[in-house]
């Protein structure tokens, strides 16, 4: 838990790696997943604030079928997985991406929004530049967060992947040695130094705009204009947005998330319940 607790502060505190409550850590423990509370800042996470779910019960979730229409699967989805903590979790309530992290074998997960990442990811050439840069990384095309991101990364996670990259979002690392997910961190962020200044095109550095947003943290925090929330973390993320615009500059310029995206994160209790704990 130390170890869990230790690099979910360290990279949490670097608004290039992620802002607010974005991003999400866990641990796997004797049959227990500890993952981040929704909503929670990595920064600042204390031990309690991590939620204790029972692996062998989310591990039966991918073995169900759940409604196909949004609102429905995702209710249902919700309540099996609350309905995973541990005695005594009643009152907390785990990320939107726990599924996920209960899938990957290895011990420590770290998720996190580097802007350099995501200059990657929301560009329009980023698949492409991915697959270049980063080849055994899996590379999973925007989808709706929660139940339907966890069973895409699954197969990929079943092929042996311990680095995921998500179209209009962020990224995964998992190992069992915590110090190597700083590694893994690391080496991806060198090899995008080099592709963000060898690739740059002047051109394509344009300014973002609020309606059209990047990544689900932008509509949470954001909004979808016309003006930006008068808050600081609506400021930090915002400029993150900024950031991340200027470095899609050398991927071929700005992909935002597509329209279907943002209707459905607007409109996603599970963001809705993150908005409100910022
Ligand atoms: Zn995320």
């Amino acid at each position: 838990m130390k170890n869990l607790v230790a690099f979910s502060n360290l990279y949490g505190a670097d608004p290039e790696l992620v802002v607010a409550g974005g991003g999400n850590t866990s641990m796997k423990e004797n049959g227990v997943l500890y993952v981040k509370g929704s909503g929670t800042a990595l920064a600042t996470i204390r031990a309690e604030e991590f939620v204790a779910l029972d692996m062998a019960k989310l591990m039966e979730i991918p073995k169900k079928s759940y409604p196909n229409e949004d609102a429905s699967r995702e209710a249902a989805f919700l309540a099996d997985i609350l309905a995973s903590r541990m005695p005594g979790e009643e009152q907390k309530r785990p990320s939107v991406e726990t599924l996920l992290h209960a899938l990957f074998p290895q011990r420590y997960v770290l998720h996190l929004h580097p802007n350099k990442v995501n200059g990657l990811t929301c560009a329009k050439h980023g698949e492409e530049e991915a697959k270049r840069l980063f080849p055994n990384a899996a590379w999973i095309e925007e989808c709706r967060p929660g139940y339907i991101l966890a069973m895409k990364v699954r197969e990929k996670i079943n092929e042996g992947a311990d680095t995921v990259l998500l179209q209009n979002h962020g990224v995964f690392f998992a190992s069992d040695d915590p110090e190597k997910l700083g590694e893994m961190l690391n080496s991806m962020l060198e090899k995008l130094d080099e592709a963000i200044a060898s690739g740059y095109d002047a051109s394509l550095d344009v300014p973002p705009t609020l309606s059209h947003p990047f990544t689900p943290d932008h509509i949470v925090y954001c909004g979808l204009g016309p003006d930006l929330p008068d808050t600081e973390v609506a400021r930090q993320s915002w400029k993150s947005a900024e950031t991340i615009a200027h470095y899609t500059a050398s991927f071929g310029g700005q992909k935002p998330m597509s329209d279907e995206m943002i209707e459905f994160i607007s409109h996603w209790e599970a963001e809705n319940y993150r908005r409100k704990q910022a």
